[in-house]
């Protein structure tokens, strides 16, 4: 990946002379190919949805509309494939955004609180699987950081938790603030093997496909939590055993 540029500079070399100039494009070659698989990606992600929306509308256009049972059924997988559609474009906009956007984001929540508002959101999914989530951590702890990056964080780490642990268990969320703030959401549900936990941070990887397309999960949520623990100056991290249970530990500096 060496470019190499001659120039010849006329009057200042000799026939037999040459200057060069080298650049390094490794990085810049590797951050093209990233972009590329990225779009490669997000056209077949978005492909699978609209081919079986148009499918069924064109279905359903041909007569099928006048049976009733198969026109609910139809619209409800085509509702199914316009949120998943829209879950998507919501996370591939999450991602585009970046560190230096929106510099006045910051404010200082008290953690405690925010924690339960955030697990709040889920009460309906949460009492359908019989999940109960607990809170660990001081209160009156306040932490200033940027709400667009720290957000997006919890919850896909906590709708993680409740979409792989099984029915009737318990989530953890632990945090401690001190010089560093540290999270950890822990669950008890499939967990996962070592080699995934290596690969589960990039962009679109699961482990299960298609299980994951199934549950609505577009692959993309982890990414952003790392990429916006990143942004933030911390680092995330996974331990899990399969069909045990994960803990994802999320560390970010105090400033
Ligand atoms: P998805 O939208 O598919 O959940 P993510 O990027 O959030 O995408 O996660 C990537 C993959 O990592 C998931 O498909 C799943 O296989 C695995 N995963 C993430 N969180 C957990 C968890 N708490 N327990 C077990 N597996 C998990």
């Amino acid at each position: 990946n060496l470019d190499i540029r001659l120039r010849y500079i006329e009057n200042e070399l000799k026939g037999d002379q040459v200057m060069g100039t080298v650049y390094d494009l490794t990085h810049v070659r590797r951050l093209e190919k990233i972009q590329r698989d990225f779009v490669g990606n997000v056209s077949h992600e978005l492909k699978t949805p609209v081919t079986s929306l148009l499918g069924f509308t064109e279905t359903l256009l041909d007569g099928a509309k006048y049976d009733p049972d198969l026109t609910e059924e139809f619209l409800t997988i085509m509702e199914n494939d316009a949120k998943r559609l829209q879950r998507l474009i919501q996370d591939i906009i999450e991602l585009s955004k970046d560190g230096d956007d929106l510099a006045e984001d910051r404010q200082a929540l008290e953690l405690n609180y925010f924690f339960q508002q955030q697990i709040g959101l889920y009460q309906h999914l949460l009492k359908n699987k019989q999940i109960r989530v607990t809170i660990d951590g001081a209160k009156n702890c306040f932490y200033q950081t940027r709400l667009t990056f720290f957000q997006p964080i919890i919850k896909n780490l906590l709708e993680n938790a409740i979409q792989y642990s099984s029915k009737n268990s318990q989530i953890e969320l632990s945090y401690h603030l001190s010089d560093q703030l540290i999270i950890t959401v822990t669950d008890y549900g499939i967990g996962m093997s070592k080699d995934d936990q290596k690969r589960i941070f990039e962009r679109f990887y699961r482990v299960d496909k298609a299980r994951a397309r199934h549950s609505g999960g577009t692959g993309l949520g982890l990414a952003i939590v790392k990429e916006y623990s990143e942004i933030l100056g911390g680092t995330v991290k996974v331990e899990s055993h399969p069909k045990l249970g994960s803990t994802f530990t999320v560390i970010l500096p105090n400033n």
